[in-house]
């Protein structure tokens, strides 16, 4: 979409590029669950992004019924934390979206930041616990930085994925507590959150998905 608005075919390109990715990486991330988990991670998101990817074709009106559907979608297909903690990230996109046809840097920014004050609200984590927090958070920071540097939404999505990548690795050395990960206490360190990781993906398919597949 280059530098112009987001809008229902650039969110359906993410949420399909999230998919594809998911699809890819289900290995790795049910490899990085099984480390400090139950090993499900990447089976659950698959499962979920399957079953939205499978919608896609049917667009609907605007981004708040596609993020709606997207949240209802994980709640119900998704098993495990992961499930109702990025269902409830797309129902606040959904929100924060209102009834506006596409959103500009700005308004991205801060439906993605209703999105994650959701997970936080539902799973009562905060930075450093080792969670997808860690990698949606400082991503979330360095959206608002860039955009206020005067990059386009899509450069600036970019920094925010290259954020998110820095947070999923800073994940590594933290002890984790909450979620699973923390019935192991200090066993948990030295491991990669694989919520994480998969936040770290989701960032990274919106990044493209605004600069659009030829790369402009
Ligand atoms: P489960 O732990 O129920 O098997 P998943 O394996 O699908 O669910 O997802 C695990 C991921 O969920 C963790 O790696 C972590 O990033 C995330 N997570 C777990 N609990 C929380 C929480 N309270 N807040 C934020 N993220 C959490
Ligand atoms: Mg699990």
């Amino acid at each position: 979409m280059s530098d112009a608005a987001f809008d229902v075919e650039t969110a359906s390109a993410w949420l399909q590029g999230f998919a594809d990715r998911v699809a890819e990486e289900k290995e790795w991330l049910t490899g990085l669950d099984a480390a400090i988990g139950d090993a499900d991670h990447g089976i659950n998101m698959d499962r979920g992004m399957t079953a939205v990817a499978a919608d896609l074709p049917e667009r609907p009106a605007d981004l708040a019924a596609l993020f709606k559907r997207t949240g209802m979608k994980l709640v119900s297909s998704v098993g495990g934390a992961s499930g109702p903690l990025y269902g409830t990230f797309f129902l606040r996109l959904a929100t924060s979206a209102g009834d506006t046809a596409t959103l500009d840097g700005p308004g991205l920014a801060a439906a993605l930041r209703a999105g994650c004050d959701g997970i936080q609200a539902r799973g009562k984590a905060k930075l450093g616990e080792k969670t997808m927090l860690d990698a949606l958070l400082p991503a979330m920071d360095a959206l608002d930085e860039a955009l206020g540097a005067g990059q386009s939404p899509a450069e600036a999505m970019k920094s925010a994925a290259e954020a998110a990548r820095a947070g999923r690795e800073s994940t590594i050395p933290m002890l984790a507590t909450k979620g699973r990960a923390s019935y192991l206490g200090e066993r948990s360190i030295g491991h990669l959150d694989p919520g994480a990781a998969s936040s770290a993906l989701l960032l990274e398919t919106l990044a493209a998905a605004l600069s659009g597949s030829d790369g402009s």
